[in-house]
């Protein structure tokens, strides 16, 4: 997914690093000069929904059951940029779908989790029992 790159620092081995508006960081990154003008990179951590380090959770959704899911969360939606979803799946079974293609649909079973990157189309279907929330997380500085 694309993303934009908030700002560039340097490890200690003189390499750049991207800091993303995900949250994620791009290692060995091109220079800022040599990025200039394009300011947008594919972030493949987002694609593989990998949770980014740091981040802290100030909200949750109440608990759904098959019944209960809120329409909102049946269609595509998405969350805003710089907040993250952590899908809890407390019993049954969930099917978690992206819009974008090249991400195949996640069963998410009882005990497990899984990440919502921000701004990304997806929504959630329960085929059969489930109990879950959603929390939503940000950086906090
Ligand atoms: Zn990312």
């Amino acid at each position: 997914m694309k993303r934009n790159i908030v700002a560039f620092s340097q490890n200690q081995h003189g390499h750049w690093v991207a800091e993303l508006d995900c949250y994620h960081t791009l290692n060995d990154a091109v220079s800022p000069t040599a990025q200039a003008g394009n300011r947008t990179v594919n972030c493949l951590q987002c694609d593989a929904l990998k949770f980014p380090e740091g981040l802290t959770a100030y909200k949750k959704t109440p608990t759904f059951r098959e019944a209960s899911i809120p329409k909102g969360l049946r269609q595509h939606h998405t969350t805003k940029l710089g907040t993250w979803g952590l899908i809890h799946v407390l019993d049954g079974t969930l099917t978690y779908i992206h819009e974008q293609e090249d991400i195949t649909p996640i069963n998410i079973k009882a005990g497990e989790t899984a990440a919502v990157p921000p701004c990304m189309p997806h929504h959630v279907h329960a085929s059969g029992t489930v109990t879950f929330f959603v929390e939503f997380y940000k950086k906090i500085p």
